[in-house]
């Protein structure tokens, strides 16, 4: 089997679903099931049509493109990724994958390989948060770990029901039959950008992850006392921001003492009310996202956060709520897809580092139903989220390669 791929061609896709977007370039704004996202998700429909690969979507838009193998009632390998993108985002997070996997099997195609079981593109909606306030709203139905009725309960910014918004994007099918029955995946691999700056750092092209980290988000509210910053004097404060100051110190503390460098804890947003110069603040909205590889280690550091919240509330008087808005488990990497990935790296004497995947990915919720596996490659200076999030050419050829490698590995040959 004589592998390539056409590193022009894949390049020239990523550059034209780009153009799918509401930012001036290079920026891209793709929010799921906007006008823009729809176009891209037409345009990559027949991107997968093209290479004869059947086409369905699921209740809530997630994409499937198969390549039929010699055993087409086995189940499935599968690959791919997202192609939403949050607001003034780059051309690469998720698209790598989604285009990377559609490469991938052209590739296998090309070489004259034909797979035992059948290899399939998945590309996942609604993996951002942007439009329904949750991650990975397409692979959390597939998978399970979100019910259909949960689904249906959550809207967009403009009050819009996910059930809405999906109707008027054409998808009429029933949110209950998005999960994937039991085995109907083999193996999963997912090909995505570092976001991070270890690869690079390391001179290393290609990551094999071994585990991915699970974020717990929470919204926390401060209710203290307003008044006039004049008229009130020190002793009769109860200053909400000063409250949120000495909580995110304790956030940052907490993450940093948890005795793991995998441990992570920001306060993303901080909203203060009334939130003029003459008005002490009483009342401030603020998020915290935690994550960690280690389940335990994790929820220590939430507790920690829990204690220093009652003996902030107490001492400065003021009422602190928080409401866990998710806690999703970290997901350890499947050995067989680990080794299909090594051994496609080795055989094309690929130096590979084994990592940990920092943010989260589809890829943690389809874990939880079948052998899962990531492949990352380099971004430069660990951008992503931005608009000059960068993934070099050849980087991205060679992730689609092994990635290609892994694939028919991992399907096996019909010959
Ligand atoms: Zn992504």
């Amino acid at each position: 089997m004589k592998l390539e791929i056409d590193e022009q061609r894949l390049n020239s896709e990523i550059e034209t679903l780009a153009t799918f977007s509401d930012a001036e370039p290079p920026a891209v704004t793709r929010i799921v099931f906007t006008p823009a996202d729809l176009q891209a998700r037409a345009w990559m429909i027949a991107r997968c049509k093209e290479a004869e690969l059947a086409v369905r979507q699921d209740a809530i838009g997630n994409i499937f493109a198969r390549w039929n193998g010699a055993d087409p009632a086995a189940p499935a390998v599968g690959t791919g990724s997202h192609i939403d993108a949050i607001p003034n985002a780059g051309k690469y997070d998720g698209v790598v994958g989604v285009l990377g996997g559609l490469e991938a099997i052209r590739a296998l195609q090309r070489s004259g390989f034909r797979p035992k079981n059948s290899i399939e593109l998945l590309v996942f909606a609604t993996e951002e948060p942007t439009r329904f306030g949750i991650g990975c709203l397409g692979s959390r139905l597939l998978s399970g770990t979100l019910s259909a009725d949960a689904a249906t309960q959550l809207k967009d910014h403009d009050g819009e029901s996910v059930d809405e918004v999906r109707r008027k994007a054409g998808l009429n099918g029933n949110l209950q039959e998005v999960k994937l029955p039991k085995g109907y995946y083999k193996a999963f691999v997912e090909l995505h950008i570092e976001q991070g700056p270890l690869l690079e750092r390391a001179q290393i092209s290609l990551g094999i992850v071994k585990g991915i980290a699970a974020p717990a988000s929470l919204r926390i509210s401060i209710e203290g006392a307003g008044g006039h910053a004049g008229g009130v004097l020190m002793p009769d404060r109860k200053d909400a921001l000063c409250a949120a100051a000495e909580l995110i110190l304790a956030v940052e503390n907490a993450a940093r003492t948890s005795g793991a460098a995998d441990t992570v804890a920001t306060v993303g947003v901080c909203d203060v009310f009334p939130g003029v110069v003459n008005s002490i603040p009483g009342r401030v909205k603020m998020t915290l996202d935690i994550r960690d590889t280690d389940l335990a280690r994790r929820d220590g550091v939430m507790q920690t956060i829990e204690r220093a919240s009652l003996s902030i509330s107490a001492k400065r008087q003021v009422s602190i709520q928080s409401e866990l808005l998710n806690a999703d488990e970290p997901a350890d990497c499947a050995p067989e897809v680990r080794s299909a990935l090594a051994d496609s790296c080795r055989e094309h004497g690929f130096p590979f580092l084994e990592m940990v995947s920092r943010a989260y990915h589809d890829s943690l919720f389809i874990s939880r139903i079948a052998p899962t596996g990531m492949l990352f490659i380099p971004c430069q200076n660990g951008y992503s989220h931005r608009p000059d999030e960068y993934a070099a050419p050849e980087d991205i050829a060679r992730g689609a390669l092994v990635l290609a490698e892994s694939l028919a590995k991992l399907a096996g040959s019909a010959q």
